[in-house]
């Protein structure tokens, strides 16, 4: 049996995953009773748009819909609004309990969406270089446990060609920009229903450019499926 190294040097959380209360123990995600009731209450179930899940504005519209941002995407789907509890379990994903953080968020993603659409599963691909001072990729972590819940596959079917900026301070037309032509499709996914997989959505510009590269590949369609969404 190959030794858990991982299980040695980052033993799994003894505590409450998002406020390390230690009554954890109740929880099979690691989280306490309070965090996990706070958790539940952060589900995009109402008030979010039919076609991508995104959180509507004052006005009950989308903004991802209203100003086509979805495009080329056929739908999209998210579990948690990115806020507090899920906030911090995204947090968790990259520099924490990656391994439990995917677990209990996992869990509620395979539910919210409609499995018997897609063929299989892709993660969005990080940097090269930052997925080796991270440690894993998150939306691998994520669809490595998405897959057998949702009975899907996953294909690691993209790859970064050329690498682009961080884009934390860019507004949503420079993110395009940056990141427009940044993957290609490496496995054929000819015919294929795939959906794509991250943590985070924020302005669609990396899950965009995921599935144009995918459709120029000649998938049949592509969805996006993200732990959290963001809200502004
Ligand atoms: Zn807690
Ligand atoms: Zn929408």
């Amino acid at each position: 049996m190959k030794p858990d190294w991982k299980g040695l040097l980052f033993p799994r959380a003894a505590d409450c995953l998002v406020c390390g209360d230690p009554r954890r123990a109740e929880d099979k995600y690691c989280l306490c009773p309070d965090c996990r009731d706070r958790l539940l209450s952060l589900r995009l179930r109402e008030n979010v748009c039919p076609r991508c899940m995104g959180p509507l504005d004052g006005k009950g519209q989308c903004r991802f819909c209203r100003t086509d941002r979805l495009k080329p995407l056929r739908a999209g789907y998210g579990a948690f609004r990115y806020a507090a509890e899920a906030k911090t379990l995204v947090e968790q994903l990259k520099y924490g309990y990656a391994d439990e953080a995917a677990d209990a968020l996992s869990a509620m993603m395979a539910q919210c969406f409609p499995a018997a659409e897609y063929d299989a599963l892709v993660p969005v691909p990080l940097y090269r270089t930052r997925q080796r001072g991270r440690g894993a990729n998150q939306a691998a972590l994520l669809c490595d446990r998405v897959g057998p819940r949702a009975g899907l596959p996953v294909l690691d079917a993209l790859r970064r060609v050329r690498n682009t900026q961080t884009q934390i301070h860019l507004n949503p037309s420079e993110r395009q920009k940056n990141v427009r032509g940044a993957f290609a499709a490496v496995v054929d996914v000819q015919g294929l229903r795939l959906l794509l997989v991250d943590d985070v959505r924020t302005t669609g510009a990396t899950t965009r450019a995921c599935a144009e590269a995918l459709l120029a590949a000649g998938a049949k369609y592509v969805g996006v499926l993200t732990a959290t969404i963001a809200t502004q």
